[in-house]
């Protein structure tokens, strides 16, 4: 019977730990706060801003809510993060993505401290992943790691295969990999003959943004995978990229959606706030 790998048990666990830490913090006079700057009211933004904000609130952590119209320029965008950089109160700076098109997401980006970079988006943030410095991770790549290591399968040594090279999911997954030692090949779009390089994998991260594409075809009996995808299906229940029932039957764990992947999310972005208070 496949290991399934318990991604809301795992993420209570992190933000447990982070609650702790968000208390010692307190009692030594460090207050954790947190940005939330959402632009428009794109519904599914509204719901991942929620989340988060219900987040903070449990592990004891303060969140200020900036909800701008979706018609806010660029400049007055880029003039709160300045005012926001410059505020010592304020640890953490999360700019809720995608932003309306008439803005440029990487000036934005840019614009975020690094040290208050709690996304880890910041190319500050990912060069310091890149030449294993100390900085903030990208919160659904460190979830993963998270989620391997607290389930007990070893990274290092074995055969990785990312679907995916996205700059939030693909590329920082593919680090953290390799800086946890194992064997690591990146896929996309234009990869050869995709199954044969997937069914190399011990450990198969699917981030390919496609409901359900990856059957059991895709997977070396034995492997684990892990799923990052989030869809709703045409009965409007959620999905991932992998088809899970196909694919149960051949692994040796998996990531369900939801369940998964998804909490971790969240789960890190609150230890990344926490993280930026001991960066400052
Ligand atoms: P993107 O769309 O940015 O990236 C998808 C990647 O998949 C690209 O690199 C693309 O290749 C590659 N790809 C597309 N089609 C194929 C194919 N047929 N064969 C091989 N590779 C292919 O997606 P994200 O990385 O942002 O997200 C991936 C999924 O994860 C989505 O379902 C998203 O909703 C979900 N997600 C979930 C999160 C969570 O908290 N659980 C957080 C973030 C994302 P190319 O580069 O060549 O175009």
């Amino acid at each position: 019977m496949p290991q399934i790998i318990d991604g809301k048990q795992i993420s209570a666990q992190i933000k447990d730990e982070v609650k702790e830490k968000v208390a010692a913090l307190k009692a030594q006079g460090t207050m954790v706060c947190l940005a939330v700057i959402q632009v428009g009211a794109d519904p599914a933004s509204s719901v991942y801003v929620g989340n988060k904000k219900k987040a903070c609130a449990y592990v004891g952590i303060e969140s200020l809510s900036y909800e701008l119209p979706e018609e806010t320029s660029q400049e007055e965008l880029l003039s709160l993060i300045d005012e926001l950089n410059g505020k010592p109160e304020v640890n953490g700076i999360l700019v809720q993505l995608p932003l309306p098109g008439h803005i440029d997401e990487d000036a934005v980006i840019r614009a975020i401290d690094p040290k208050k970079d709690v996304d880890g988006f910041h190319p500050q943030s990912v060069g310091a992943l890149c030449i294993g410095q100390p900085g903030v991770v990208s919160c659904t790549p460190a979830g993963i790691i998270e989620l391997l290591k607290r389930s007990g399968i070893e990274i290092a040594g074995k055969e990785c295969v990312v679907i995916g090279r996205s700059n939030i999911v693909g590329k920082p997954m593919a680090i953290l990999l390799l800086r946890e030692n194992g064997t690591v090949t990146v896929t996309h779009s234009r990869t050869r003959d995709l199954k044969e390089v997937t069914r190399r994998a011990d450990i198969l991260v699917v981030a390919v943004g496609k409901p359900k594409m990856i059957t059991k075809e895709y997977v070396k009996d034995g492997a684990v995978v892990i799923d990052v995808g989030i869809h709703r299906n045409e009965n409007h229940k959620l999905c991932g990229d992998v088809d899970y029932e196909d694919v149960l039957p051949v692994c040796s764990a998996i990531t369900p959606v939801p369940g998964g992947v998804g909490p971790m999310t969240i789960a890190m972005l609150m230890y990344n706030c926490v993280r930026s208070v001991e960066l400052q």
